[in-house]
């Protein structure tokens, strides 16, 4: 059973509930013994368009200034009262948003590691979200991405690193686990592997395949993806809750999550060194 999760949100980005201390308080009770919290961070305005900003972005992450005065408060605040119960981790989980890494760095110097997630990227210089659906050049464009990002030595985990499959269409418009697939999960599993960069099975993705309709499929994590990650000896692979409810901590979906690495032979870190 998980010991540890590094993949934790708050209410703060307004899609989640919860504050540090809430999910500090069920980790104790499951026996946890490290704790991560990793909220979306601040996205400033000026990084994107006006209208992607508006249509996926305002609504879903903190501010910076909830970032400064209730987010790094809150943290230490549950630090203060639970540290001695459970090892406290303080995060973020952020974009990688090229020629703003001064940025990130910024956010970094007031935690202890970062979450990298690959939500925006351009392509032919079109805006595009990982949930939108994406054709075989967008994947290559979002492994760029996931491979520049995790060059910067910035982040410590990419999170699910397979949610390029999450919309991808292939040139007769259908969802198969192809030959570029296959090369973009190389060249991330390559550079994590190279690199020392975590790479996580994301506990959330069921969720989220089922509210697309799915009822048995995982759009992610995706065992194709996994089963060519395996076969980097030195890769570092976690599994992580992406909880946004409490009660996600530990769930069926973990539960579901911890058989299919097993039954795939992954060698899962119980722990990220931070
Ligand atoms: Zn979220
Ligand atoms: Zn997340």
């Amino acid at each position: 059973m998980l010991k540890a999760n590094y993949h934790t949100h708050t209410k703060l980005c307004n899609h989640a509930e919860g504050m540090p201390k809430d999910y500090v308080k069920k980790a104790i009770e499951l026996g946890f013994v490290e704790l991560g919290m990793s909220d979306h961070g601040p996205v400033p305005h000026e990084f994107m368009s006006e209208k992607e900003y508006i249509n996926n972005w305002i609504q879903r992450n903190m501010t910076l200034e909830e970032y400064y005065t209730i987010y790094l408060p809150a943290l230490d605040e549950a630090i203060a009262k639970y540290g001695d119960k459970i090892k406290i981790y303080k995060g973020l989980e952020v974009e990688y948003i090229p020629g703003h890494e001064e940025y990130y760095l910024g956010l970094k110097a007031n935690l202890d590691y970062l979450n990298f997630g690959v939500h925006y990227f351009l392509s032919e210089g079109i805006e595009k979200n990982s949930y939108d659906d994406v054709d075989y050049k967008s994947i290559y464009d979002y492994c760029d991405i996931a491979v520049n990002g995790m060059k910067t030595g910035i982040y410590n985990c990419l999170v699910h690193p397979d949610l390029f499959y999450f919309g991808y269409k292939n040139e007769e418009g259908k969802q198969v686990f192809d030959k570029h697939c296959v090369e973009v999960t190389h060249r991330i599993c390559q550079t994590a592997s190279e690199l020392g960069i975590y790479l996580e099975v994301n506990c959330n993705g069921l969720a989220n395949s089922r509210k697309y309709g799915l009822k048995n499929e995982w759009l992610y994590p995706r065992k194709e993806f996994w089963e060519i990650a395996k076969t980097y000896p030195n890769l570092k692979i976690i599994i992580g809750c992406d909880a946004h409810l409490i009660n996600n901590l530990y769930s069926e979906d973990t539960k579901a999550i911890e058989k299919f690495c097993q039954e795939l032979g992954l060698n899962i870190s119980p722990f990220m060194k931070i």
